[in-house]
């Protein structure tokens, strides 16, 4: 047994910081992924025939405000501006996604001014004290017309539930603005990586006490021949569903090869319940500094985990958190040498940032509590 080692399980971005901090204190780290690739679902790589760098599991904005993340990224790659700027294809037309002031007056045909926009709407809100979901969140701030042309149904394909049953927490997600800003995020930092976020994730796991092996299952029985293991896959799973499933949902992609520019744009959301489809992302315009004559078109498609489906979004409904406390009650008990980390063992909505903010955190706080290795 080799108990000077430490094992990591997801090469992701949770793993691979973690990975990286254990190792240049001198710690031995092997990192196993069942994938045949790291990064996670952040995965990207070019596409062999078109050379247009392709987000193999849906595009990926780096957006954070946090300036220790942000210069962390960039230690490892060079990141290059970018602004995700979205459209939205509704039943009513075209409009500019994030919500903001030319969305409103496209919408209703009004030339209002940002200071006219409170008092505009305000005659449109219902009123809802205390809004406790989705919905009622958003009725209680846009009103019907917004609502149902903008989220209810790209919100019901996306999540496959009313939009009445999920948390208001996910509308937050998403700036609501009085002024022609169009940035979908406000974060203070947003870039892509220039070549890529498997380049990122590959220098992070360059090290020499780190070493990654790909297309190994993991199997918890291993754990004790390790001083301590970070699982960074699905919490269910690593109990056997004892409690039952976590309810997730996946997405899936339709790709295709055109020519030219097909839609003008990195992202087109589509907010018709009738069409089956949530967004098609244009690769290319992701890297707007590359030039690229043909282009890769994908559709999205969101449905219920089954079988051996990759779980992406948490839905996190009542059900779901009362089966992750048992889950979270049972991790205690067992005592193990397991840490849960990232968004798929912790079950939670987590954004890049969020992630390697965590890892860095924790990483920090589990060296301080135990020796480090430091002679092999
Ligand atoms: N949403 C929507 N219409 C849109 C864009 C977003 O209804 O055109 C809703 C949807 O429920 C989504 C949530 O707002 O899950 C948050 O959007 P965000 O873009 O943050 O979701 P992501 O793509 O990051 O999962």
């Amino acid at each position: 047994m080799d108990r000077k080692k430490y094992l990591v399980v997801g090469a992701g971005f949770s793993g691979a910081v973690i990975a990286r901090k254990l190792a240049e204190i001198g710690n031995k780290v092997l990192v196993i992924d069942k994938r045949n690739h790291i990064a996670g679902n952040c995965y990207t790589e070019r596409d062999a025939n078109t050379n247009v760098m392709v987000h193999k599991y849906g595009p990926h904005i780096f957006n954070t405000n946090n300036k220790k993340v942000w210069d962390y990224v960039n230690s490892y790659g060079k990141m290059r501006p970018f602004i995700n700027k979205v459209i939205a294809n509704t039943d009513k037309g075209i409009f500019s996604m994030p919500m903001n002031l030319l969305t409103i007056n496209q919408f209703f045909k009004t030339k209002l001014k940002p200071f006219e926009v409170a008092s505009f709407l305000k005659e449109k809100q219902k009123k809802i004290e205390n809004p406790k979901n989705f919905e009622e969140q958003a009725l209680a701030f846009l009103g019907e017309e917004l609502y149902y042309n903008f989220f209810y149904g790209y919100t019901k394909k996306q999540w496959g539930c009313e939009p009445k049953e999920l948390p208001a927490s996910i509308l937050k997600r998403l700036p609501i603005r009085f002024n022609y800003d169009d940035n979908y995020y406000n974060s203070k930092y947003q870039g892509i990586p220039e070549n890529g976020y498997t380049e990122i994730v590959e220098n992070i796991l360059n090290h020499k006490n780190i070493e990654v092996k790909l297309g190994q299952e993991y199997n918890k029985k291993v754990n004790s021949a390790y001083k301590h293991v970070f699982y960074s896959g699905a919490l269910d799973a690593y109990f056997d569903y004892k409690y039952d499933r976590l309810g997730y949902r996946t997405v899936f992609f339709e790709e295709k090869l055109e020519n030219g520019d097909y839609q003008g744009n990195a992202v087109i959301n589509y907010c018709e319940e009738k069409v089956p489809f949530t967004r098609i992302h244009e690769h290319k315009h992701f890297a707007p500094w590359e030039i690229h004559e043909k282009t890769i078109v994908v559709k999205e498609y969101s449905k219920e985990t089954e079988g051996e489906d990759e779980p992406y979004y948490p839905k996190r409904l009542t059900k779901d958190k009362k089966i992750l406390e048992q889950y979270k009650a049972y991790a205690k008990s067992c005592q193990e040498n397991v840490s849960f980390v990232g968004r798929l063992a912790t079950y939670r909505y987590l954004d890049m940032d969020k992630v390697i903010a965590e890892a860095l955190a924790y990483s920090d706080y589990f060296i301080s509590k135990t020796t480090p290795e430091t002679n092999f």
